[in-house]
């Protein structure tokens, strides 16, 4: 494994719409233990990874110890690896953590931030139940981490929320270009069951028509902005793709290691447990194993999520299997094409504009 993903599971108030494991007000000794326990399960794991090409530390909000807790952490992480030359060393971030310390300290370990932000406009991260409400510590945090050399630095923000109207999701993609940052994640609001958000709002998500005006938006502004979409929700200035997520997509094998994090060795997914009291105390992970031939599938399913999609040669590589040779999967790309949602030839197979907007009929249809 080439890949490594740690999750630092501590935030400092959970996030009404937030299904992505994490518990809020930890204590310090906490941390201390949950880094404990992640030392010892890379020093068990080391035998799995080869030179690391991408490192990623997500959460739960990664920026949230204390300094000097924060930097022990990168450096045990980056005591127990080797990293390839060039390798992308990324840190998810919450603004209101970075201060001017953690800047400096993230400037020294990491070459890429990510920052939760979702909106610049109080009244839909109201709406979201996001903490804090106010988005005053945005454009402070991206000061900090500029004069701390930080030059890859990406946010994500949210669409489709209840009562948001076109013209105010174009106003906060255009603070997000004015921002300067390289990269950005843009994801529709999915309410996800048991949340504080789906128990006050219920699951239905937002009207299609909108959404998908957002969505198109999203590719309009942005590219006014320098950046290109290259998989459904994520767009990038030339040279800044989230490499650890194209890892993900192309089928690349991971090593996951923190309570509820992934790892897929090529045949085998696996996930920690997603509580933090089992990890520690040493629960064994959920093993997901699936048929060989599913997860081809599965693998080329995924990278119909980028924009490129697969060359043929991509595919065997990355599998050592070569899709274009299964006459059932063949029938169905057929279809698919004929439907306007890929393009495809001997050599390659992309998804269409419509393909992309559309990528879970793709998907459908294609699973095992
Ligand atoms: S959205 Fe991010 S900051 Fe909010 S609770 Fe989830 S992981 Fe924590």
């Amino acid at each position: 494994m080439e890949n490594l993903y740690i999750h630092v599971p501590f935030c400092q108030k959970k996030c009404d719409y937030c299904a992505f494991y994490s518990i809020e007000n930890s204590s310090r000794d906490l941390q201390e233990r949950w880094l404990e326990k992640l030392k010892v399960d890379l020093e068990k794991n080391t035998h799995r990874l080869q030179q690391v090409k991408t490192l990623y530390f997500g959460g739960g909000t990664p920026t949230i110890p204390d300094p000097d807790l924060l930097e022990k952490i990168f450096r045990t992480v980056l005591a127990e690896i080797h990293l390839m030359p060039g390798a992308e060393i990324t840190s998810e971030a919450n603004p209101e953590t970075i201060t001017a310390e953690r800047a400096d300290i993230l400037g020294k370990y990491v070459n890429r931030i990510s920052m939760g932000v979702q909106s610049f406009r109080e009244e839909k991260r109201k709406v979201l139940g996001r903490h804090p409400v106010s988005a005053e510590k945005i454009f402070p945090a991206m000061k900090n981490l500029c004069k701390a050399g930080l030059k890859n630095i990406g946010i994500d923000l949210m669409y489709a929320v209840p009562g948001e109207t076109l013209a105010q999701w174009e106003d906060d993609l255009k603070q997000a270009v004015d921002l300067g940052v390289e990269h950005l994640s843009a994801y529709a609001l999915t309410p996800e069951e048991n949340t504080p958000y789906a128990i006050a709002h219920g699951l239905k998500a937002a009207d299609d028509d909108l959404a998908s005006d957002m969505w198109h938006t999203a590719a309009n502004i942005l590219a006014e902005g320098g950046m290109e979409r290259y998989e459904i929700s994520n767009y990038a200035k030339k040279d800044h793709e989230a490499e650890h997520n194209c890892n993900v997509w192309s089928g690349g094998t991971y090593l996951g290691l923190g309570p509820s994090a992934t790892s897929f060795d090529g045949t085998d997914r696996w996930t920690e447990q997603a509580d933090l009291t089992a990890w520690l105390n040493g629960a064994p992970p959920e093993w997901d194993r699936i048929s060989r031939a599913a997860r081809l599938r599965e693998i080329f399913i995924m990278g119909l999520r980028t924009v490129n999609g697969w060359k043929k040669e991509t595919f065997s590589a990355a599998t050592g299997c070569d899709i274009w040779c299964d006459a059932e999967a063949e029938r169905i790309l057929k279809n698919l094409q004929g439907q306007g949602l890929i393009r495809f030839d001997t050599a390659k197979c992309c998804p269409t504009k419509t393909g992309l907007e559309f990528w879970n009929t793709i998907a459908e249809q294609l699973i095992l």
